[in-house]
């Protein structure tokens, strides 16, 4: 029998109606099994374990990803996968800072949430609890099938460092706009085995540390040079993502790429992504993304703005050296970036 551990860190998966169905309260994980008695059936032995204080996702901070990832560890050889139950709003950020932080990682850690708490009858918190454990405890000839940090939202599997929370409406929040998914749930589980991934590295271990000190700077036709010298030149900046238009592209003012390559000299991690959720960027393609290539502003190719910024922000906590983090953050580290 497979041994899950299901972590609760908050958001409306885990909520209920109060009793005077006034309020939605943090549910009771120790009654999961009551409230979805079907876990039963799953032939898995199931623990659950929660944040002490359960947060709305949007409260995740860099510490959070930390708190989830020591409990992976510390319960690792012990358990044959994990189930994060997570608020959707940040869940792409948590699934994409966890996948960068685990090294050698060989069994399942799949993050889910729900657009209705777990209490309320339509809800799709028990389809999406349900379905997160059956994809984490598929093994073939004893080898977990999701040897990877995965996102499982409706009836789809995704890489998690290539997920966007793309509907704050529909049961199937989640896209993967730039790679298939790993797997889909119909009557059975059918798994797209060529795209899962699979570590290198033998032994599993975590590298912990982010640097915050980073800006998204989103462009708009009209966007004023002082705010983006004020951004530019913040001296407290080590990473700043330009959130470029189409393929990569910018306005093309003296100023903009003057002030770009000063950033770039100053040993500013430059990087270029792009506001489209699918394609990819592809500097100097076009005379308006030439001088961003010669300025040394590194692109992004087909990341999320959610897989860049905690690749960008893992990277400079690991690394003092700009160049070693612009390499990497070229490199294709834990199957989020598409390398042509
Ligand atoms: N605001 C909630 C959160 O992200 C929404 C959700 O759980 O879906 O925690």
């Amino acid at each position: 029998m497979s041994k899950i551990l299901i972590i609760y860190t908050g958001g409306t998966i885990g909520m209920v109606e109060s009793e005077d169905q006034q309020t939605l309260v943090p549910f009771d994980l120790k009654h999961i099994l009551e409230k979805v008695p079907e876990m039963n059936k799953l032939g898995a032995t199931l623990d659950s374990m929660s944040f002490e204080h359960p947060i709305d996702s949007s409260d995740m901070m860099p510490e959070h990803w930390t708190m989830i990832a020591n409990q992976v560890q510390a319960n690792y050889e012990d358990y044959d996968g994990f189930v994060i139950l997570h608020g959707s709003d940040t869940l792409a950020y948590t699934a994409s800072a966890l996948s960068f932080m685990f090294e050698g990682l060989q069994k399942p850690v799949i993050i889910t949430g729900s657009q209705l708490p777990i209490g309320m009858i339509r809800t799709d918190a028990r389809e999406n609890l349900i379905t997160a454990v059956e994809f984490a405890i598929q093994k073939i000839k004893d080898e977990p099938v999701i040897q990877e940090v995965a996102v499982c939202f409706e009836d789809q599997l995704f890489r998690g460092n290539r997920t966007k929370k793309f509907s704050t409406e529909a049961f199937d929040a989640f896209i993967s706009p730039n790679y298939p998914e790993l797997a889909l749930a119909g009557v059975n589980l059918n798994f797209n085995h060529q795209e899962l991934f699979r570590s290198e590295k033998a032994a599993f271990h975590l590298t912990d540390g982010f640097d915050r000190r980073v800006a998204v700077l989103t462009f708009f036709p009209g966007i004023t040079e002082q705010l983006v010298t004020t951004v530019l030149s913040n001296i407290e900046l080590r990473g700043i993502a330009l959130m470029t238009f189409g393929s990569g592209n910018l306005p093309q003012h003296d100023w903009l790429l003057k002030a770009i390559g000063e950033a770039v000299e100053r040993g500013v991690v430059m990087v270029n992504v792009t506001q489209c959720a699918k394609g990819n960027v592809e500097q100097g393609k076009y005379e308006t993304s030439t001088g961003l290539v010669e300025a040394g502003v590194v692109s992004c190719g087909d990341m999320t703005l959610e897989a860049t910024l905690t690749k960008l922000m893992f990277l400079l906590g690991q690394s003092d050296d700009p160049q070693w983090v612009r390499d990497q953050m070229a490199t294709n580290l834990k199957g989020e970036l598409s390398i042509r």
